[in-house]
């Protein structure tokens, strides 16, 4: 088995501050990277509190009647964290740890990623608290629909588009956008992204965020004069990000050395046919048994020495304990918050070259912004155009952030939130207060 990198959750000295810190705590780690972009654009006070602070944080009771006949009642959020920019966007995940601590983290998240890649989208995230594995299907849908319900006030083209996340995918979608449209009373698709293609779902948008990962590693590994055909990666997760990513780097004539997910990591210098490896993953909904490779640690995957490393999987697997073993030149943080607060200085020390999550993710609620657009026009494209939109939005993102990073010599993390900052605060100047 692959062993769980997640740090457990503990207090730990934080880098730049002498309170104590929780190195796994999302909220904190969002906000000691924007206390850090804040300061160096130089927030005005009253700006910095106002972007410090959700817009709206809802918090839902929802009854659901089992098959037995027996009411649970499950606890759901919404938070809107800031829509300055334009309407509301965010998945919506069921899962046990759902806090509203972290959908508030997730939807601040959401709004420096939005903004890093320029697209007219404030941040929000939603969750419900249940366990999805122990639900049937009947069971979810009801859940599904009277969450939907608790929070339809909200919701809107306009105002609120969710979109899947952990444990939430098409088919939730569609419920969503079913209850919503019975509701106003008429269909509204562009009311959630990531629906099926059938029902104005946009093609490409499933590879998306592996493609954007993609493309801006090729980007990175041009800015560090690395050639791409031989470059070797290690990739953490062989989900929906990792494989695509895996896929589309073996394409581009990298060399993918290293994959994993929660069962099996596999080593295998020669570089493994990443095509051959999906067939396997398809047939057997798992890496355990792909007989391709030898089979190394979760730890060690992530310390190879590698050109690119790609976490593609969960939060918190790069940490103090482990940053300064890492040996690849490139981190493509395909995966949200793989990386600690607390690591980053570790990273920058060896001259890591780190993508930051919220561009090199952006590539899915990219797609999900042209599926909202598509949605809105009633007009298709095809996916060789949203291909090329998406690579033009994330090449050009990343040069901006590039940019940024020379001019104030910083990392590209700090660089990130700085422009994403400065979009957000330049919007709030120009709208003002209203009193
Ligand atoms: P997924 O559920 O499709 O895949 C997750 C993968 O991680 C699986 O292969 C799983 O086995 C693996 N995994 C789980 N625990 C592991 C462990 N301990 N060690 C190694 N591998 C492990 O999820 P996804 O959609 O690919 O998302 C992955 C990450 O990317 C998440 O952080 C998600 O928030 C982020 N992300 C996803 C999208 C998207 O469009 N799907 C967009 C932005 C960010």
């Amino acid at each position: 088995m692959a062993t769980d990198l997640r740090v457990p959750t503990h207090s730990i000295v934080g880098p730049d501050k002498d309170t104590f810190l929780d190195e796994a705590n999302p909220f904190e780690a969002m906000m000691l990277r924007f206390d850090k972009a804040a300061e160096l654009l130089d927030l005005e006070p009253g700006l910095y509190r106002v972007l410090r602070h959700p817009e709206k944080q809802i918090i839902v009771s929802i009854p659901v009647m089992k098959d037995n006949g027996e009411v649970e009642v499950f606890t759901g959020y919404r938070v809107l964290y800031n829509t300055s920019r334009g309407p509301a966007k965010g998945g919506i995940r069921f899962d046990m740890q759902v806090t509203l601590e972290e959908v508030t983290a997730l939807a601040a998240w959401m709004t420096w990623k939005c903004a890093v890649v320029n697209i007219p989208f404030g941040g929000a995230k939603g969750g419900v608290a249940c366990d999805p594995r122990s639900m049937s299907a009947s069971e979810l849908e009801r859940m599904t629909r009277r969450y939907t319900a608790a929070i339809i006030q909200t919701l809107g083209p306009d105002s609120d588009v969710p979109a899947p996340d952990v444990n939430t995918n098409e088919r939730v979608m569609a419920w969503i956008m079913d209850t919503y449209s019975m509701h106003v009373g008429h269909t509204t698709t562009a009311v959630v992204t990531g629906k099926p293609v059938e029902m104005g779902g946009s093609l490409g948008r499933r590879e998306a965020t592996g493609r954007g990962c993609m493309i801006v590693t090729k980007e990175a590994l041009a800015h560090l004069g690395m050639p791409v055909e031989g470059t070797t990666v290690a990739i953490q997760g062989f989900g929906n990000v990792g494989s695509v990513a895996a896929l589309l780097l073996h394409q581009e004539g990298c060399k993918v050395v290293a994959i994993g997910d929660r069962s099996r990591c596999i080593h295998n210098s020669k570089g493994i046919d990443i095509e051959d490896a999906i067939a396997w993953h398809a047939r057997h909904r798992t890496l355990d048994g792909y007989p391709n490779g030898e089979i190394i640690s979760g730890s060690d995957l992530l310390t190879l020495d590698v050109d690119v490393l790609l976490p593609a999987a969960l939060e918190n697997v790069i940490t103090t304990r482990n940053a300064a073993s890492i040996r690849a030149r490139i981190i493509c943080e395909g995966a949200n918050g793989p990386t600690t607060a607390a690591a980053d200085s570790i990273l920058d020390e060896a001259d890591v070259f780190v993508i930051p999550d919220i561009l090199a993710n952006a590539g899915g609620v990219t797609v999900s912004y042209f599926e909202w657009v598509q949605d809105r026009g009633g007009y298709f494209w095809t996916e060789r155009l949203v291909n090329d939109r998406l690579r033009d939005i994330m090449v050009n993102s990343f040069n901006d952030v590039l940019t940024l990073a020379r001019q104030h010599r910083v990392n590209m993390r700090t660089a990130a939130y700085m422009l994403a900052i400065s979009r957000v605060a330049t919007v709030h100047r120009l709208r003002g207060i209203y009193a």
